[in-house]
């Protein structure tokens, strides 16, 4: 007998639309196939972003978050963030509100993508991203307000710093607690993927007690796995060492095979992720998953570029590539399997939308619906 799996899904803001129709039928295909017909999909639609703010007048309804707390799965499409004024992320709230404390996001080239990299085949990293604290817990206060003025008042009465009046006030927050639990994982998840290193990015020769202190209790976690864990070149064992945020960028885009899993502070990972993206086609290629200890949310790393809404033509792989992670996340190896290479088919085959094309010789680009179709038919 068939079993029906329940998935609660968001296609989104501004390109969501267009990217979870073009993949939806990809994953209801590719767990049939893959389960050899025991598995159906069955979507549990739900709101959230711009669209629930225009139904419901809530960016995040309670049924919304009630469903994903069940489930403790979603998939997700891109939610728009005005930059300034209104409100502050949903991407984040959501992360904050189910403590999705590790953002994984793997970028690895795969044949036939285009690439600024001479020898792009050499890029296969995981970027870990620590996805609760940092400056994205949103703790500052603007220039001139009450708060931002007590603030000010405070540093220069109580702690001897003196500002100018017009400053704005952010705080960046990083605990050990955080950092302990975000590297624990780390650690166990290398060690179930068998992969050969683990580098800590860190700004910690200027954010001492953020930066350094993250660096120094990663290191610290480390240490209480010796039979998994080396600090310098071994065979055996994972490779544990940190580089410097600025020297990491620079690393990625001449050495990258010498980088296997990056463990970031949030703004580090955020800025690391779409800048090794572009080094293997871009955002249009790059898929994340959100995991806590009780849910999972699967989404793109890309935002939801409304310049191209409702257009059919931006690259549905980010999203496709993230329900491969969903599956397997799921135990169906199979089933993810199946799509990452029915993606990587397609684009060998020169089947690209713009954004690849552009950066190809003589190759046309074809819609978003055509390319989800193109991988569908290569399941
Ligand atoms: P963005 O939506 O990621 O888009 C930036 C650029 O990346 C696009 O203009 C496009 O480049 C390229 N791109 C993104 N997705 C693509 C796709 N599927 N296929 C091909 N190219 C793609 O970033 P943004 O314009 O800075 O942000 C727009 C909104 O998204 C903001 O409100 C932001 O807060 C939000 N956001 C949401 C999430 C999330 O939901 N997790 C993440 C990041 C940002 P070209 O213009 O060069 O073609």
């Amino acid at each position: 007998m068939t079993e029906i799996i329940k998935i609660p899904c968001i296609a989104g803001d501004g390109i969501g639309d267009d990217i979870w129709s073009a993949s939806r039928e990809i994953f209801e295909e590719a767990l049939i196939k893959g389960t050899a017909g025991q598995k159906k999909i069955k979507w549990i639609p739900l709101l959230a972003g711009l669209k629930a703010l225009e139904k419901e007048d809530k960016l995040l309804p309670d049924k919304t978050l009630e469903t994903v707390k069940e489930y403790k799965i979603a998939i997700k499409g891109p939610l728009t963030t005005p930059v300034g004024g209104g409100f502050r992320s949903v991407n984040v709230h959501l992360r904050q509100i189910f403590d999705l404390y590790t953002c994984v996001r793997p970028v690895r080239y795969f044949k036939g993508l285009p690439s600024p990299l001479k020898t792009p085949e050499k890029v296969d990293v995981i970027i870990l991203r620590e996805n609760t604290e940092d400056i994205y817990k949103g703790i500052e206060w603007k220039e001139g307000t009450e708060e931002s003025k007590m603030i000010l008042d405070f540093l220069k009465n109580k702690m001897n710093v003196s500002l100018s009046s017009d400053t704005g006030i952010g705080i960046k927050p990083i605990s050990k607690t955080g950092t302990v639990r975000f590297t624990k994982w780390a650690i166990d998840y290398a060690i179930k993927n068998k992969r050969r290193s683990i580098t800590v990015v860190h700004k910690g020769n200027i954010m001492k007690y953020t930066e350094g202190a993250f660096r120094e209790w990663a290191y610290e976690v480390a240490k209480e796995y010796p039979k998994a864990i080396s600090f310098e070149e071994s065979d055996e064992k994972i490779l544990f060492n940190d580089r410097i945020a600025d020297n990491m960028f620079m690393q990625m885009i001449l050495r990258p095979d010498e980088y296997d899993i990056l463990l970031c502070p949030n703004l580090n990972g955020d800025y690391l992720s779409d800048a090794c993206a572009a080094l293997i086609g871009g955002l249009g290629v790059a898929p994340g998953a959100n995991i806590g200890d009780n849910v999972a949310i699967f989404e793109p790393t890309h935002g939801s570029a409304p310049k191209y809404a409702g257009k059919d033509m931006v690259n549905p792989t980010s999203l496709i590539l993230s329900g491969a992670l969903m599956f397997r996340y799921m135990g169906f190896d199979a089933v993810a399997t199946l799509i990452e290479k029915a993606v990587e088919e397609t684009i060998q085959n020169g089947l690209v939308t713009y954004d690849l094309a552009r950066q190809m010789v003589d190759v046309k680009p074809v819609s978003s619906s055509r390319f989800g179709r193109e991988v569908a038919e290569r399941l």
